[in-house]
């Protein structure tokens, strides 16, 4: 199936005079015919649903859909995206181990790294994604156990050369998770190129509406775990009396671990309420992801011509660093995430925005509607004018989520947010 089709048909098939839409499950317990068929799925050795903290059948058939959409062997739900960038790497890095990632990542993910990981005793290397595979490979130390990234990052709109980050994660014999948030597997199938984990906040565009926060962990199920770094999947699992996860799942070793092991634990799971909203998403994604490209291209090409803006970043405009590597890596469109700078600093920024009467100011992207976010006054708003610019942002930067509004209609917006500079 092609991915269109999968967005709407993978994971889900209602036998004959079976609801025809995904039913929501809303049970927390299932019911078995005998203590024997219990045991063994406490023993992990039959299929099925134990307790709607580790798995629930809507949950599973969106599960399902999106490890088709991505490739993947297997997908765990989480609560968020912070909850799948989380259980992505604990799953496979412990106390006194060390991981490398781009720098060029989400806020809240930097946050994750370098403050509350570290305080477990992770450590975290940032660097930058577009130095030299040399320069790079000085990050890596005898305990680095996993490479991490964003196919597309925020503000500079950075793509990612994941084919390199790929080549550099396994020479390493560790396995390298890509955050897929803002391409989705419409734009962008990372697996194809490399990757062996691929991660999302579902709350972004496969959501798209605005009404359900959650994230997913795809497994690739490419990585092999049995090279000695990573005893966690390769050696007897004591909370399931000795099971090995290579040996008894194979490919699904990963994943499985996730969900029995670390689920079961931390609790994260979505409920079928929420995983039967992200399935409604899910179906007309492959639709919104195109119309969300066509506006932010016409929307970046209007901007870059107006002498009131210093840069505008958005990878199909000429002259940007990542052009290339968008032609390679998302040649269907580049999401609908644009940012740019208003000449003349913060007040300017400000006063474009509060013109604006189409886009919403919300701390969201990737939403249906065309929403705006001035960094410097709310996300960054702690830092100082210097430090700002450490963070590649400026003063007068916006970040625009470019909607699937008639493009006149934002343009038309943009226009008045622009003419209240005059
Ligand atoms: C929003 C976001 C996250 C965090 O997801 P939540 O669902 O808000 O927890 C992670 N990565 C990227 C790229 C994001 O945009």
């Amino acid at each position: 199936m092609k991915i269109e089709t999968q967005c709407l048909h993978a994971g889900y098939e209602p036998g004959n005079g079976e609801t025809r839409v995904l039913p929501i499950y809303q049970s927390t317990t299932y019911k078995y015919d005998s203590t024997e068929h219990v045991g063994k799925l406490f023993d992990l050795t039959a299929d099925g649903h134990m307790y709607s903290r580790i798995s629930n059948p809507t949950v599973a058939a969106v599960e399902q859909k999106i490890a088709a959409l991505e490739g993947g062997v297997g997908a765990l739900c989480t609560t968020s995206g912070q909850a799948a960038s989380l259980i992505s790497l604990l799953n496979i890095v412990n106390a006194g181990d060390h991981f490398i990632t781009a720098s060029t990542i989400y806020g809240g993910t930097v946050n994750l790294f370098a403050v509350t990981l570290k305080r477990l005793g992770i450590e975290c290397t940032f660097v930058d994604a577009d130095a030299d595979e040399e320069d790079l490979q000085k990050a890596f130390r005898p305990n680095t156990k996993a490479v991490f990234g964003e196919t597309i990052a925020n503000p500079a709109i950075a793509v990612l050369d994941i084919e390199k980050f790929a080549r550099l994660a396994h020479r390493n014999g560790v396995p390298l998770i890509i955050d897929n948030t803002f391409a989705t597997p419409v734009l962008c199938r990372p697996i194809e190129f490399g990757a062996d984990i691929v991660i999302h906040s579902t709350t972004k565009y496969m959501d798209g509406h605005a009404i359900q926060v959650g994230g997913v962990i795809v497994d690739s199920g490419n990585f092999d775990w049995t090279n000695g770094k990573f005893p966690g999947l390769c050696e007897p699992d004591a909370s399931y009396h000795g099971i090995v996860y290579t040996k008894q799942f194979g490919k699904a070793a990963y994943i499985t671990k996730a969900r029995v092991q670390l689920m079961r634990d931390f609790g994260a799971y979505p409920s079928a309420q929420d995983a039967f909203l992200l399935n409604l998403g899910l179906e007309t994604l492959s639709v919104r992801m195109e119309r969300h490209c066509a506006n932010a291209d016409a929307v970046a090409h209007f901007l870059a011509k107006s002498d009131k803006i210093e840069f505008v970043n958005y990878p199909t405009l000429d002259g940007n660093p990542y052009r290339a590597l968008a032609q390679k890596y998302l040649p269907r469109g580049a999401s609908g995430v644009i940012s740019f700078s208003i000449k003349g600093g913060r007040e300017r920024a400000i006063k474009f925005m509060d013109a604006l009467e189409l886009a919403s100011i919300v701390v969201h992207v990737a939403d249906i509607r065309t929403c705006v976010l001035h960094p410097a006054s709310s996300t960054h708003r702690q830092l100082t004018d210097e430090q700002l610019v450490g963070a590649g942002i400026t003063p007068g930067m916006i970040r625009l989520s470019v909607g699937l509004e008639h493009i006149d209609d934002i343009l038309a917006d943009i226009q008045r947010g622009l003419s209240a500079l005059d």
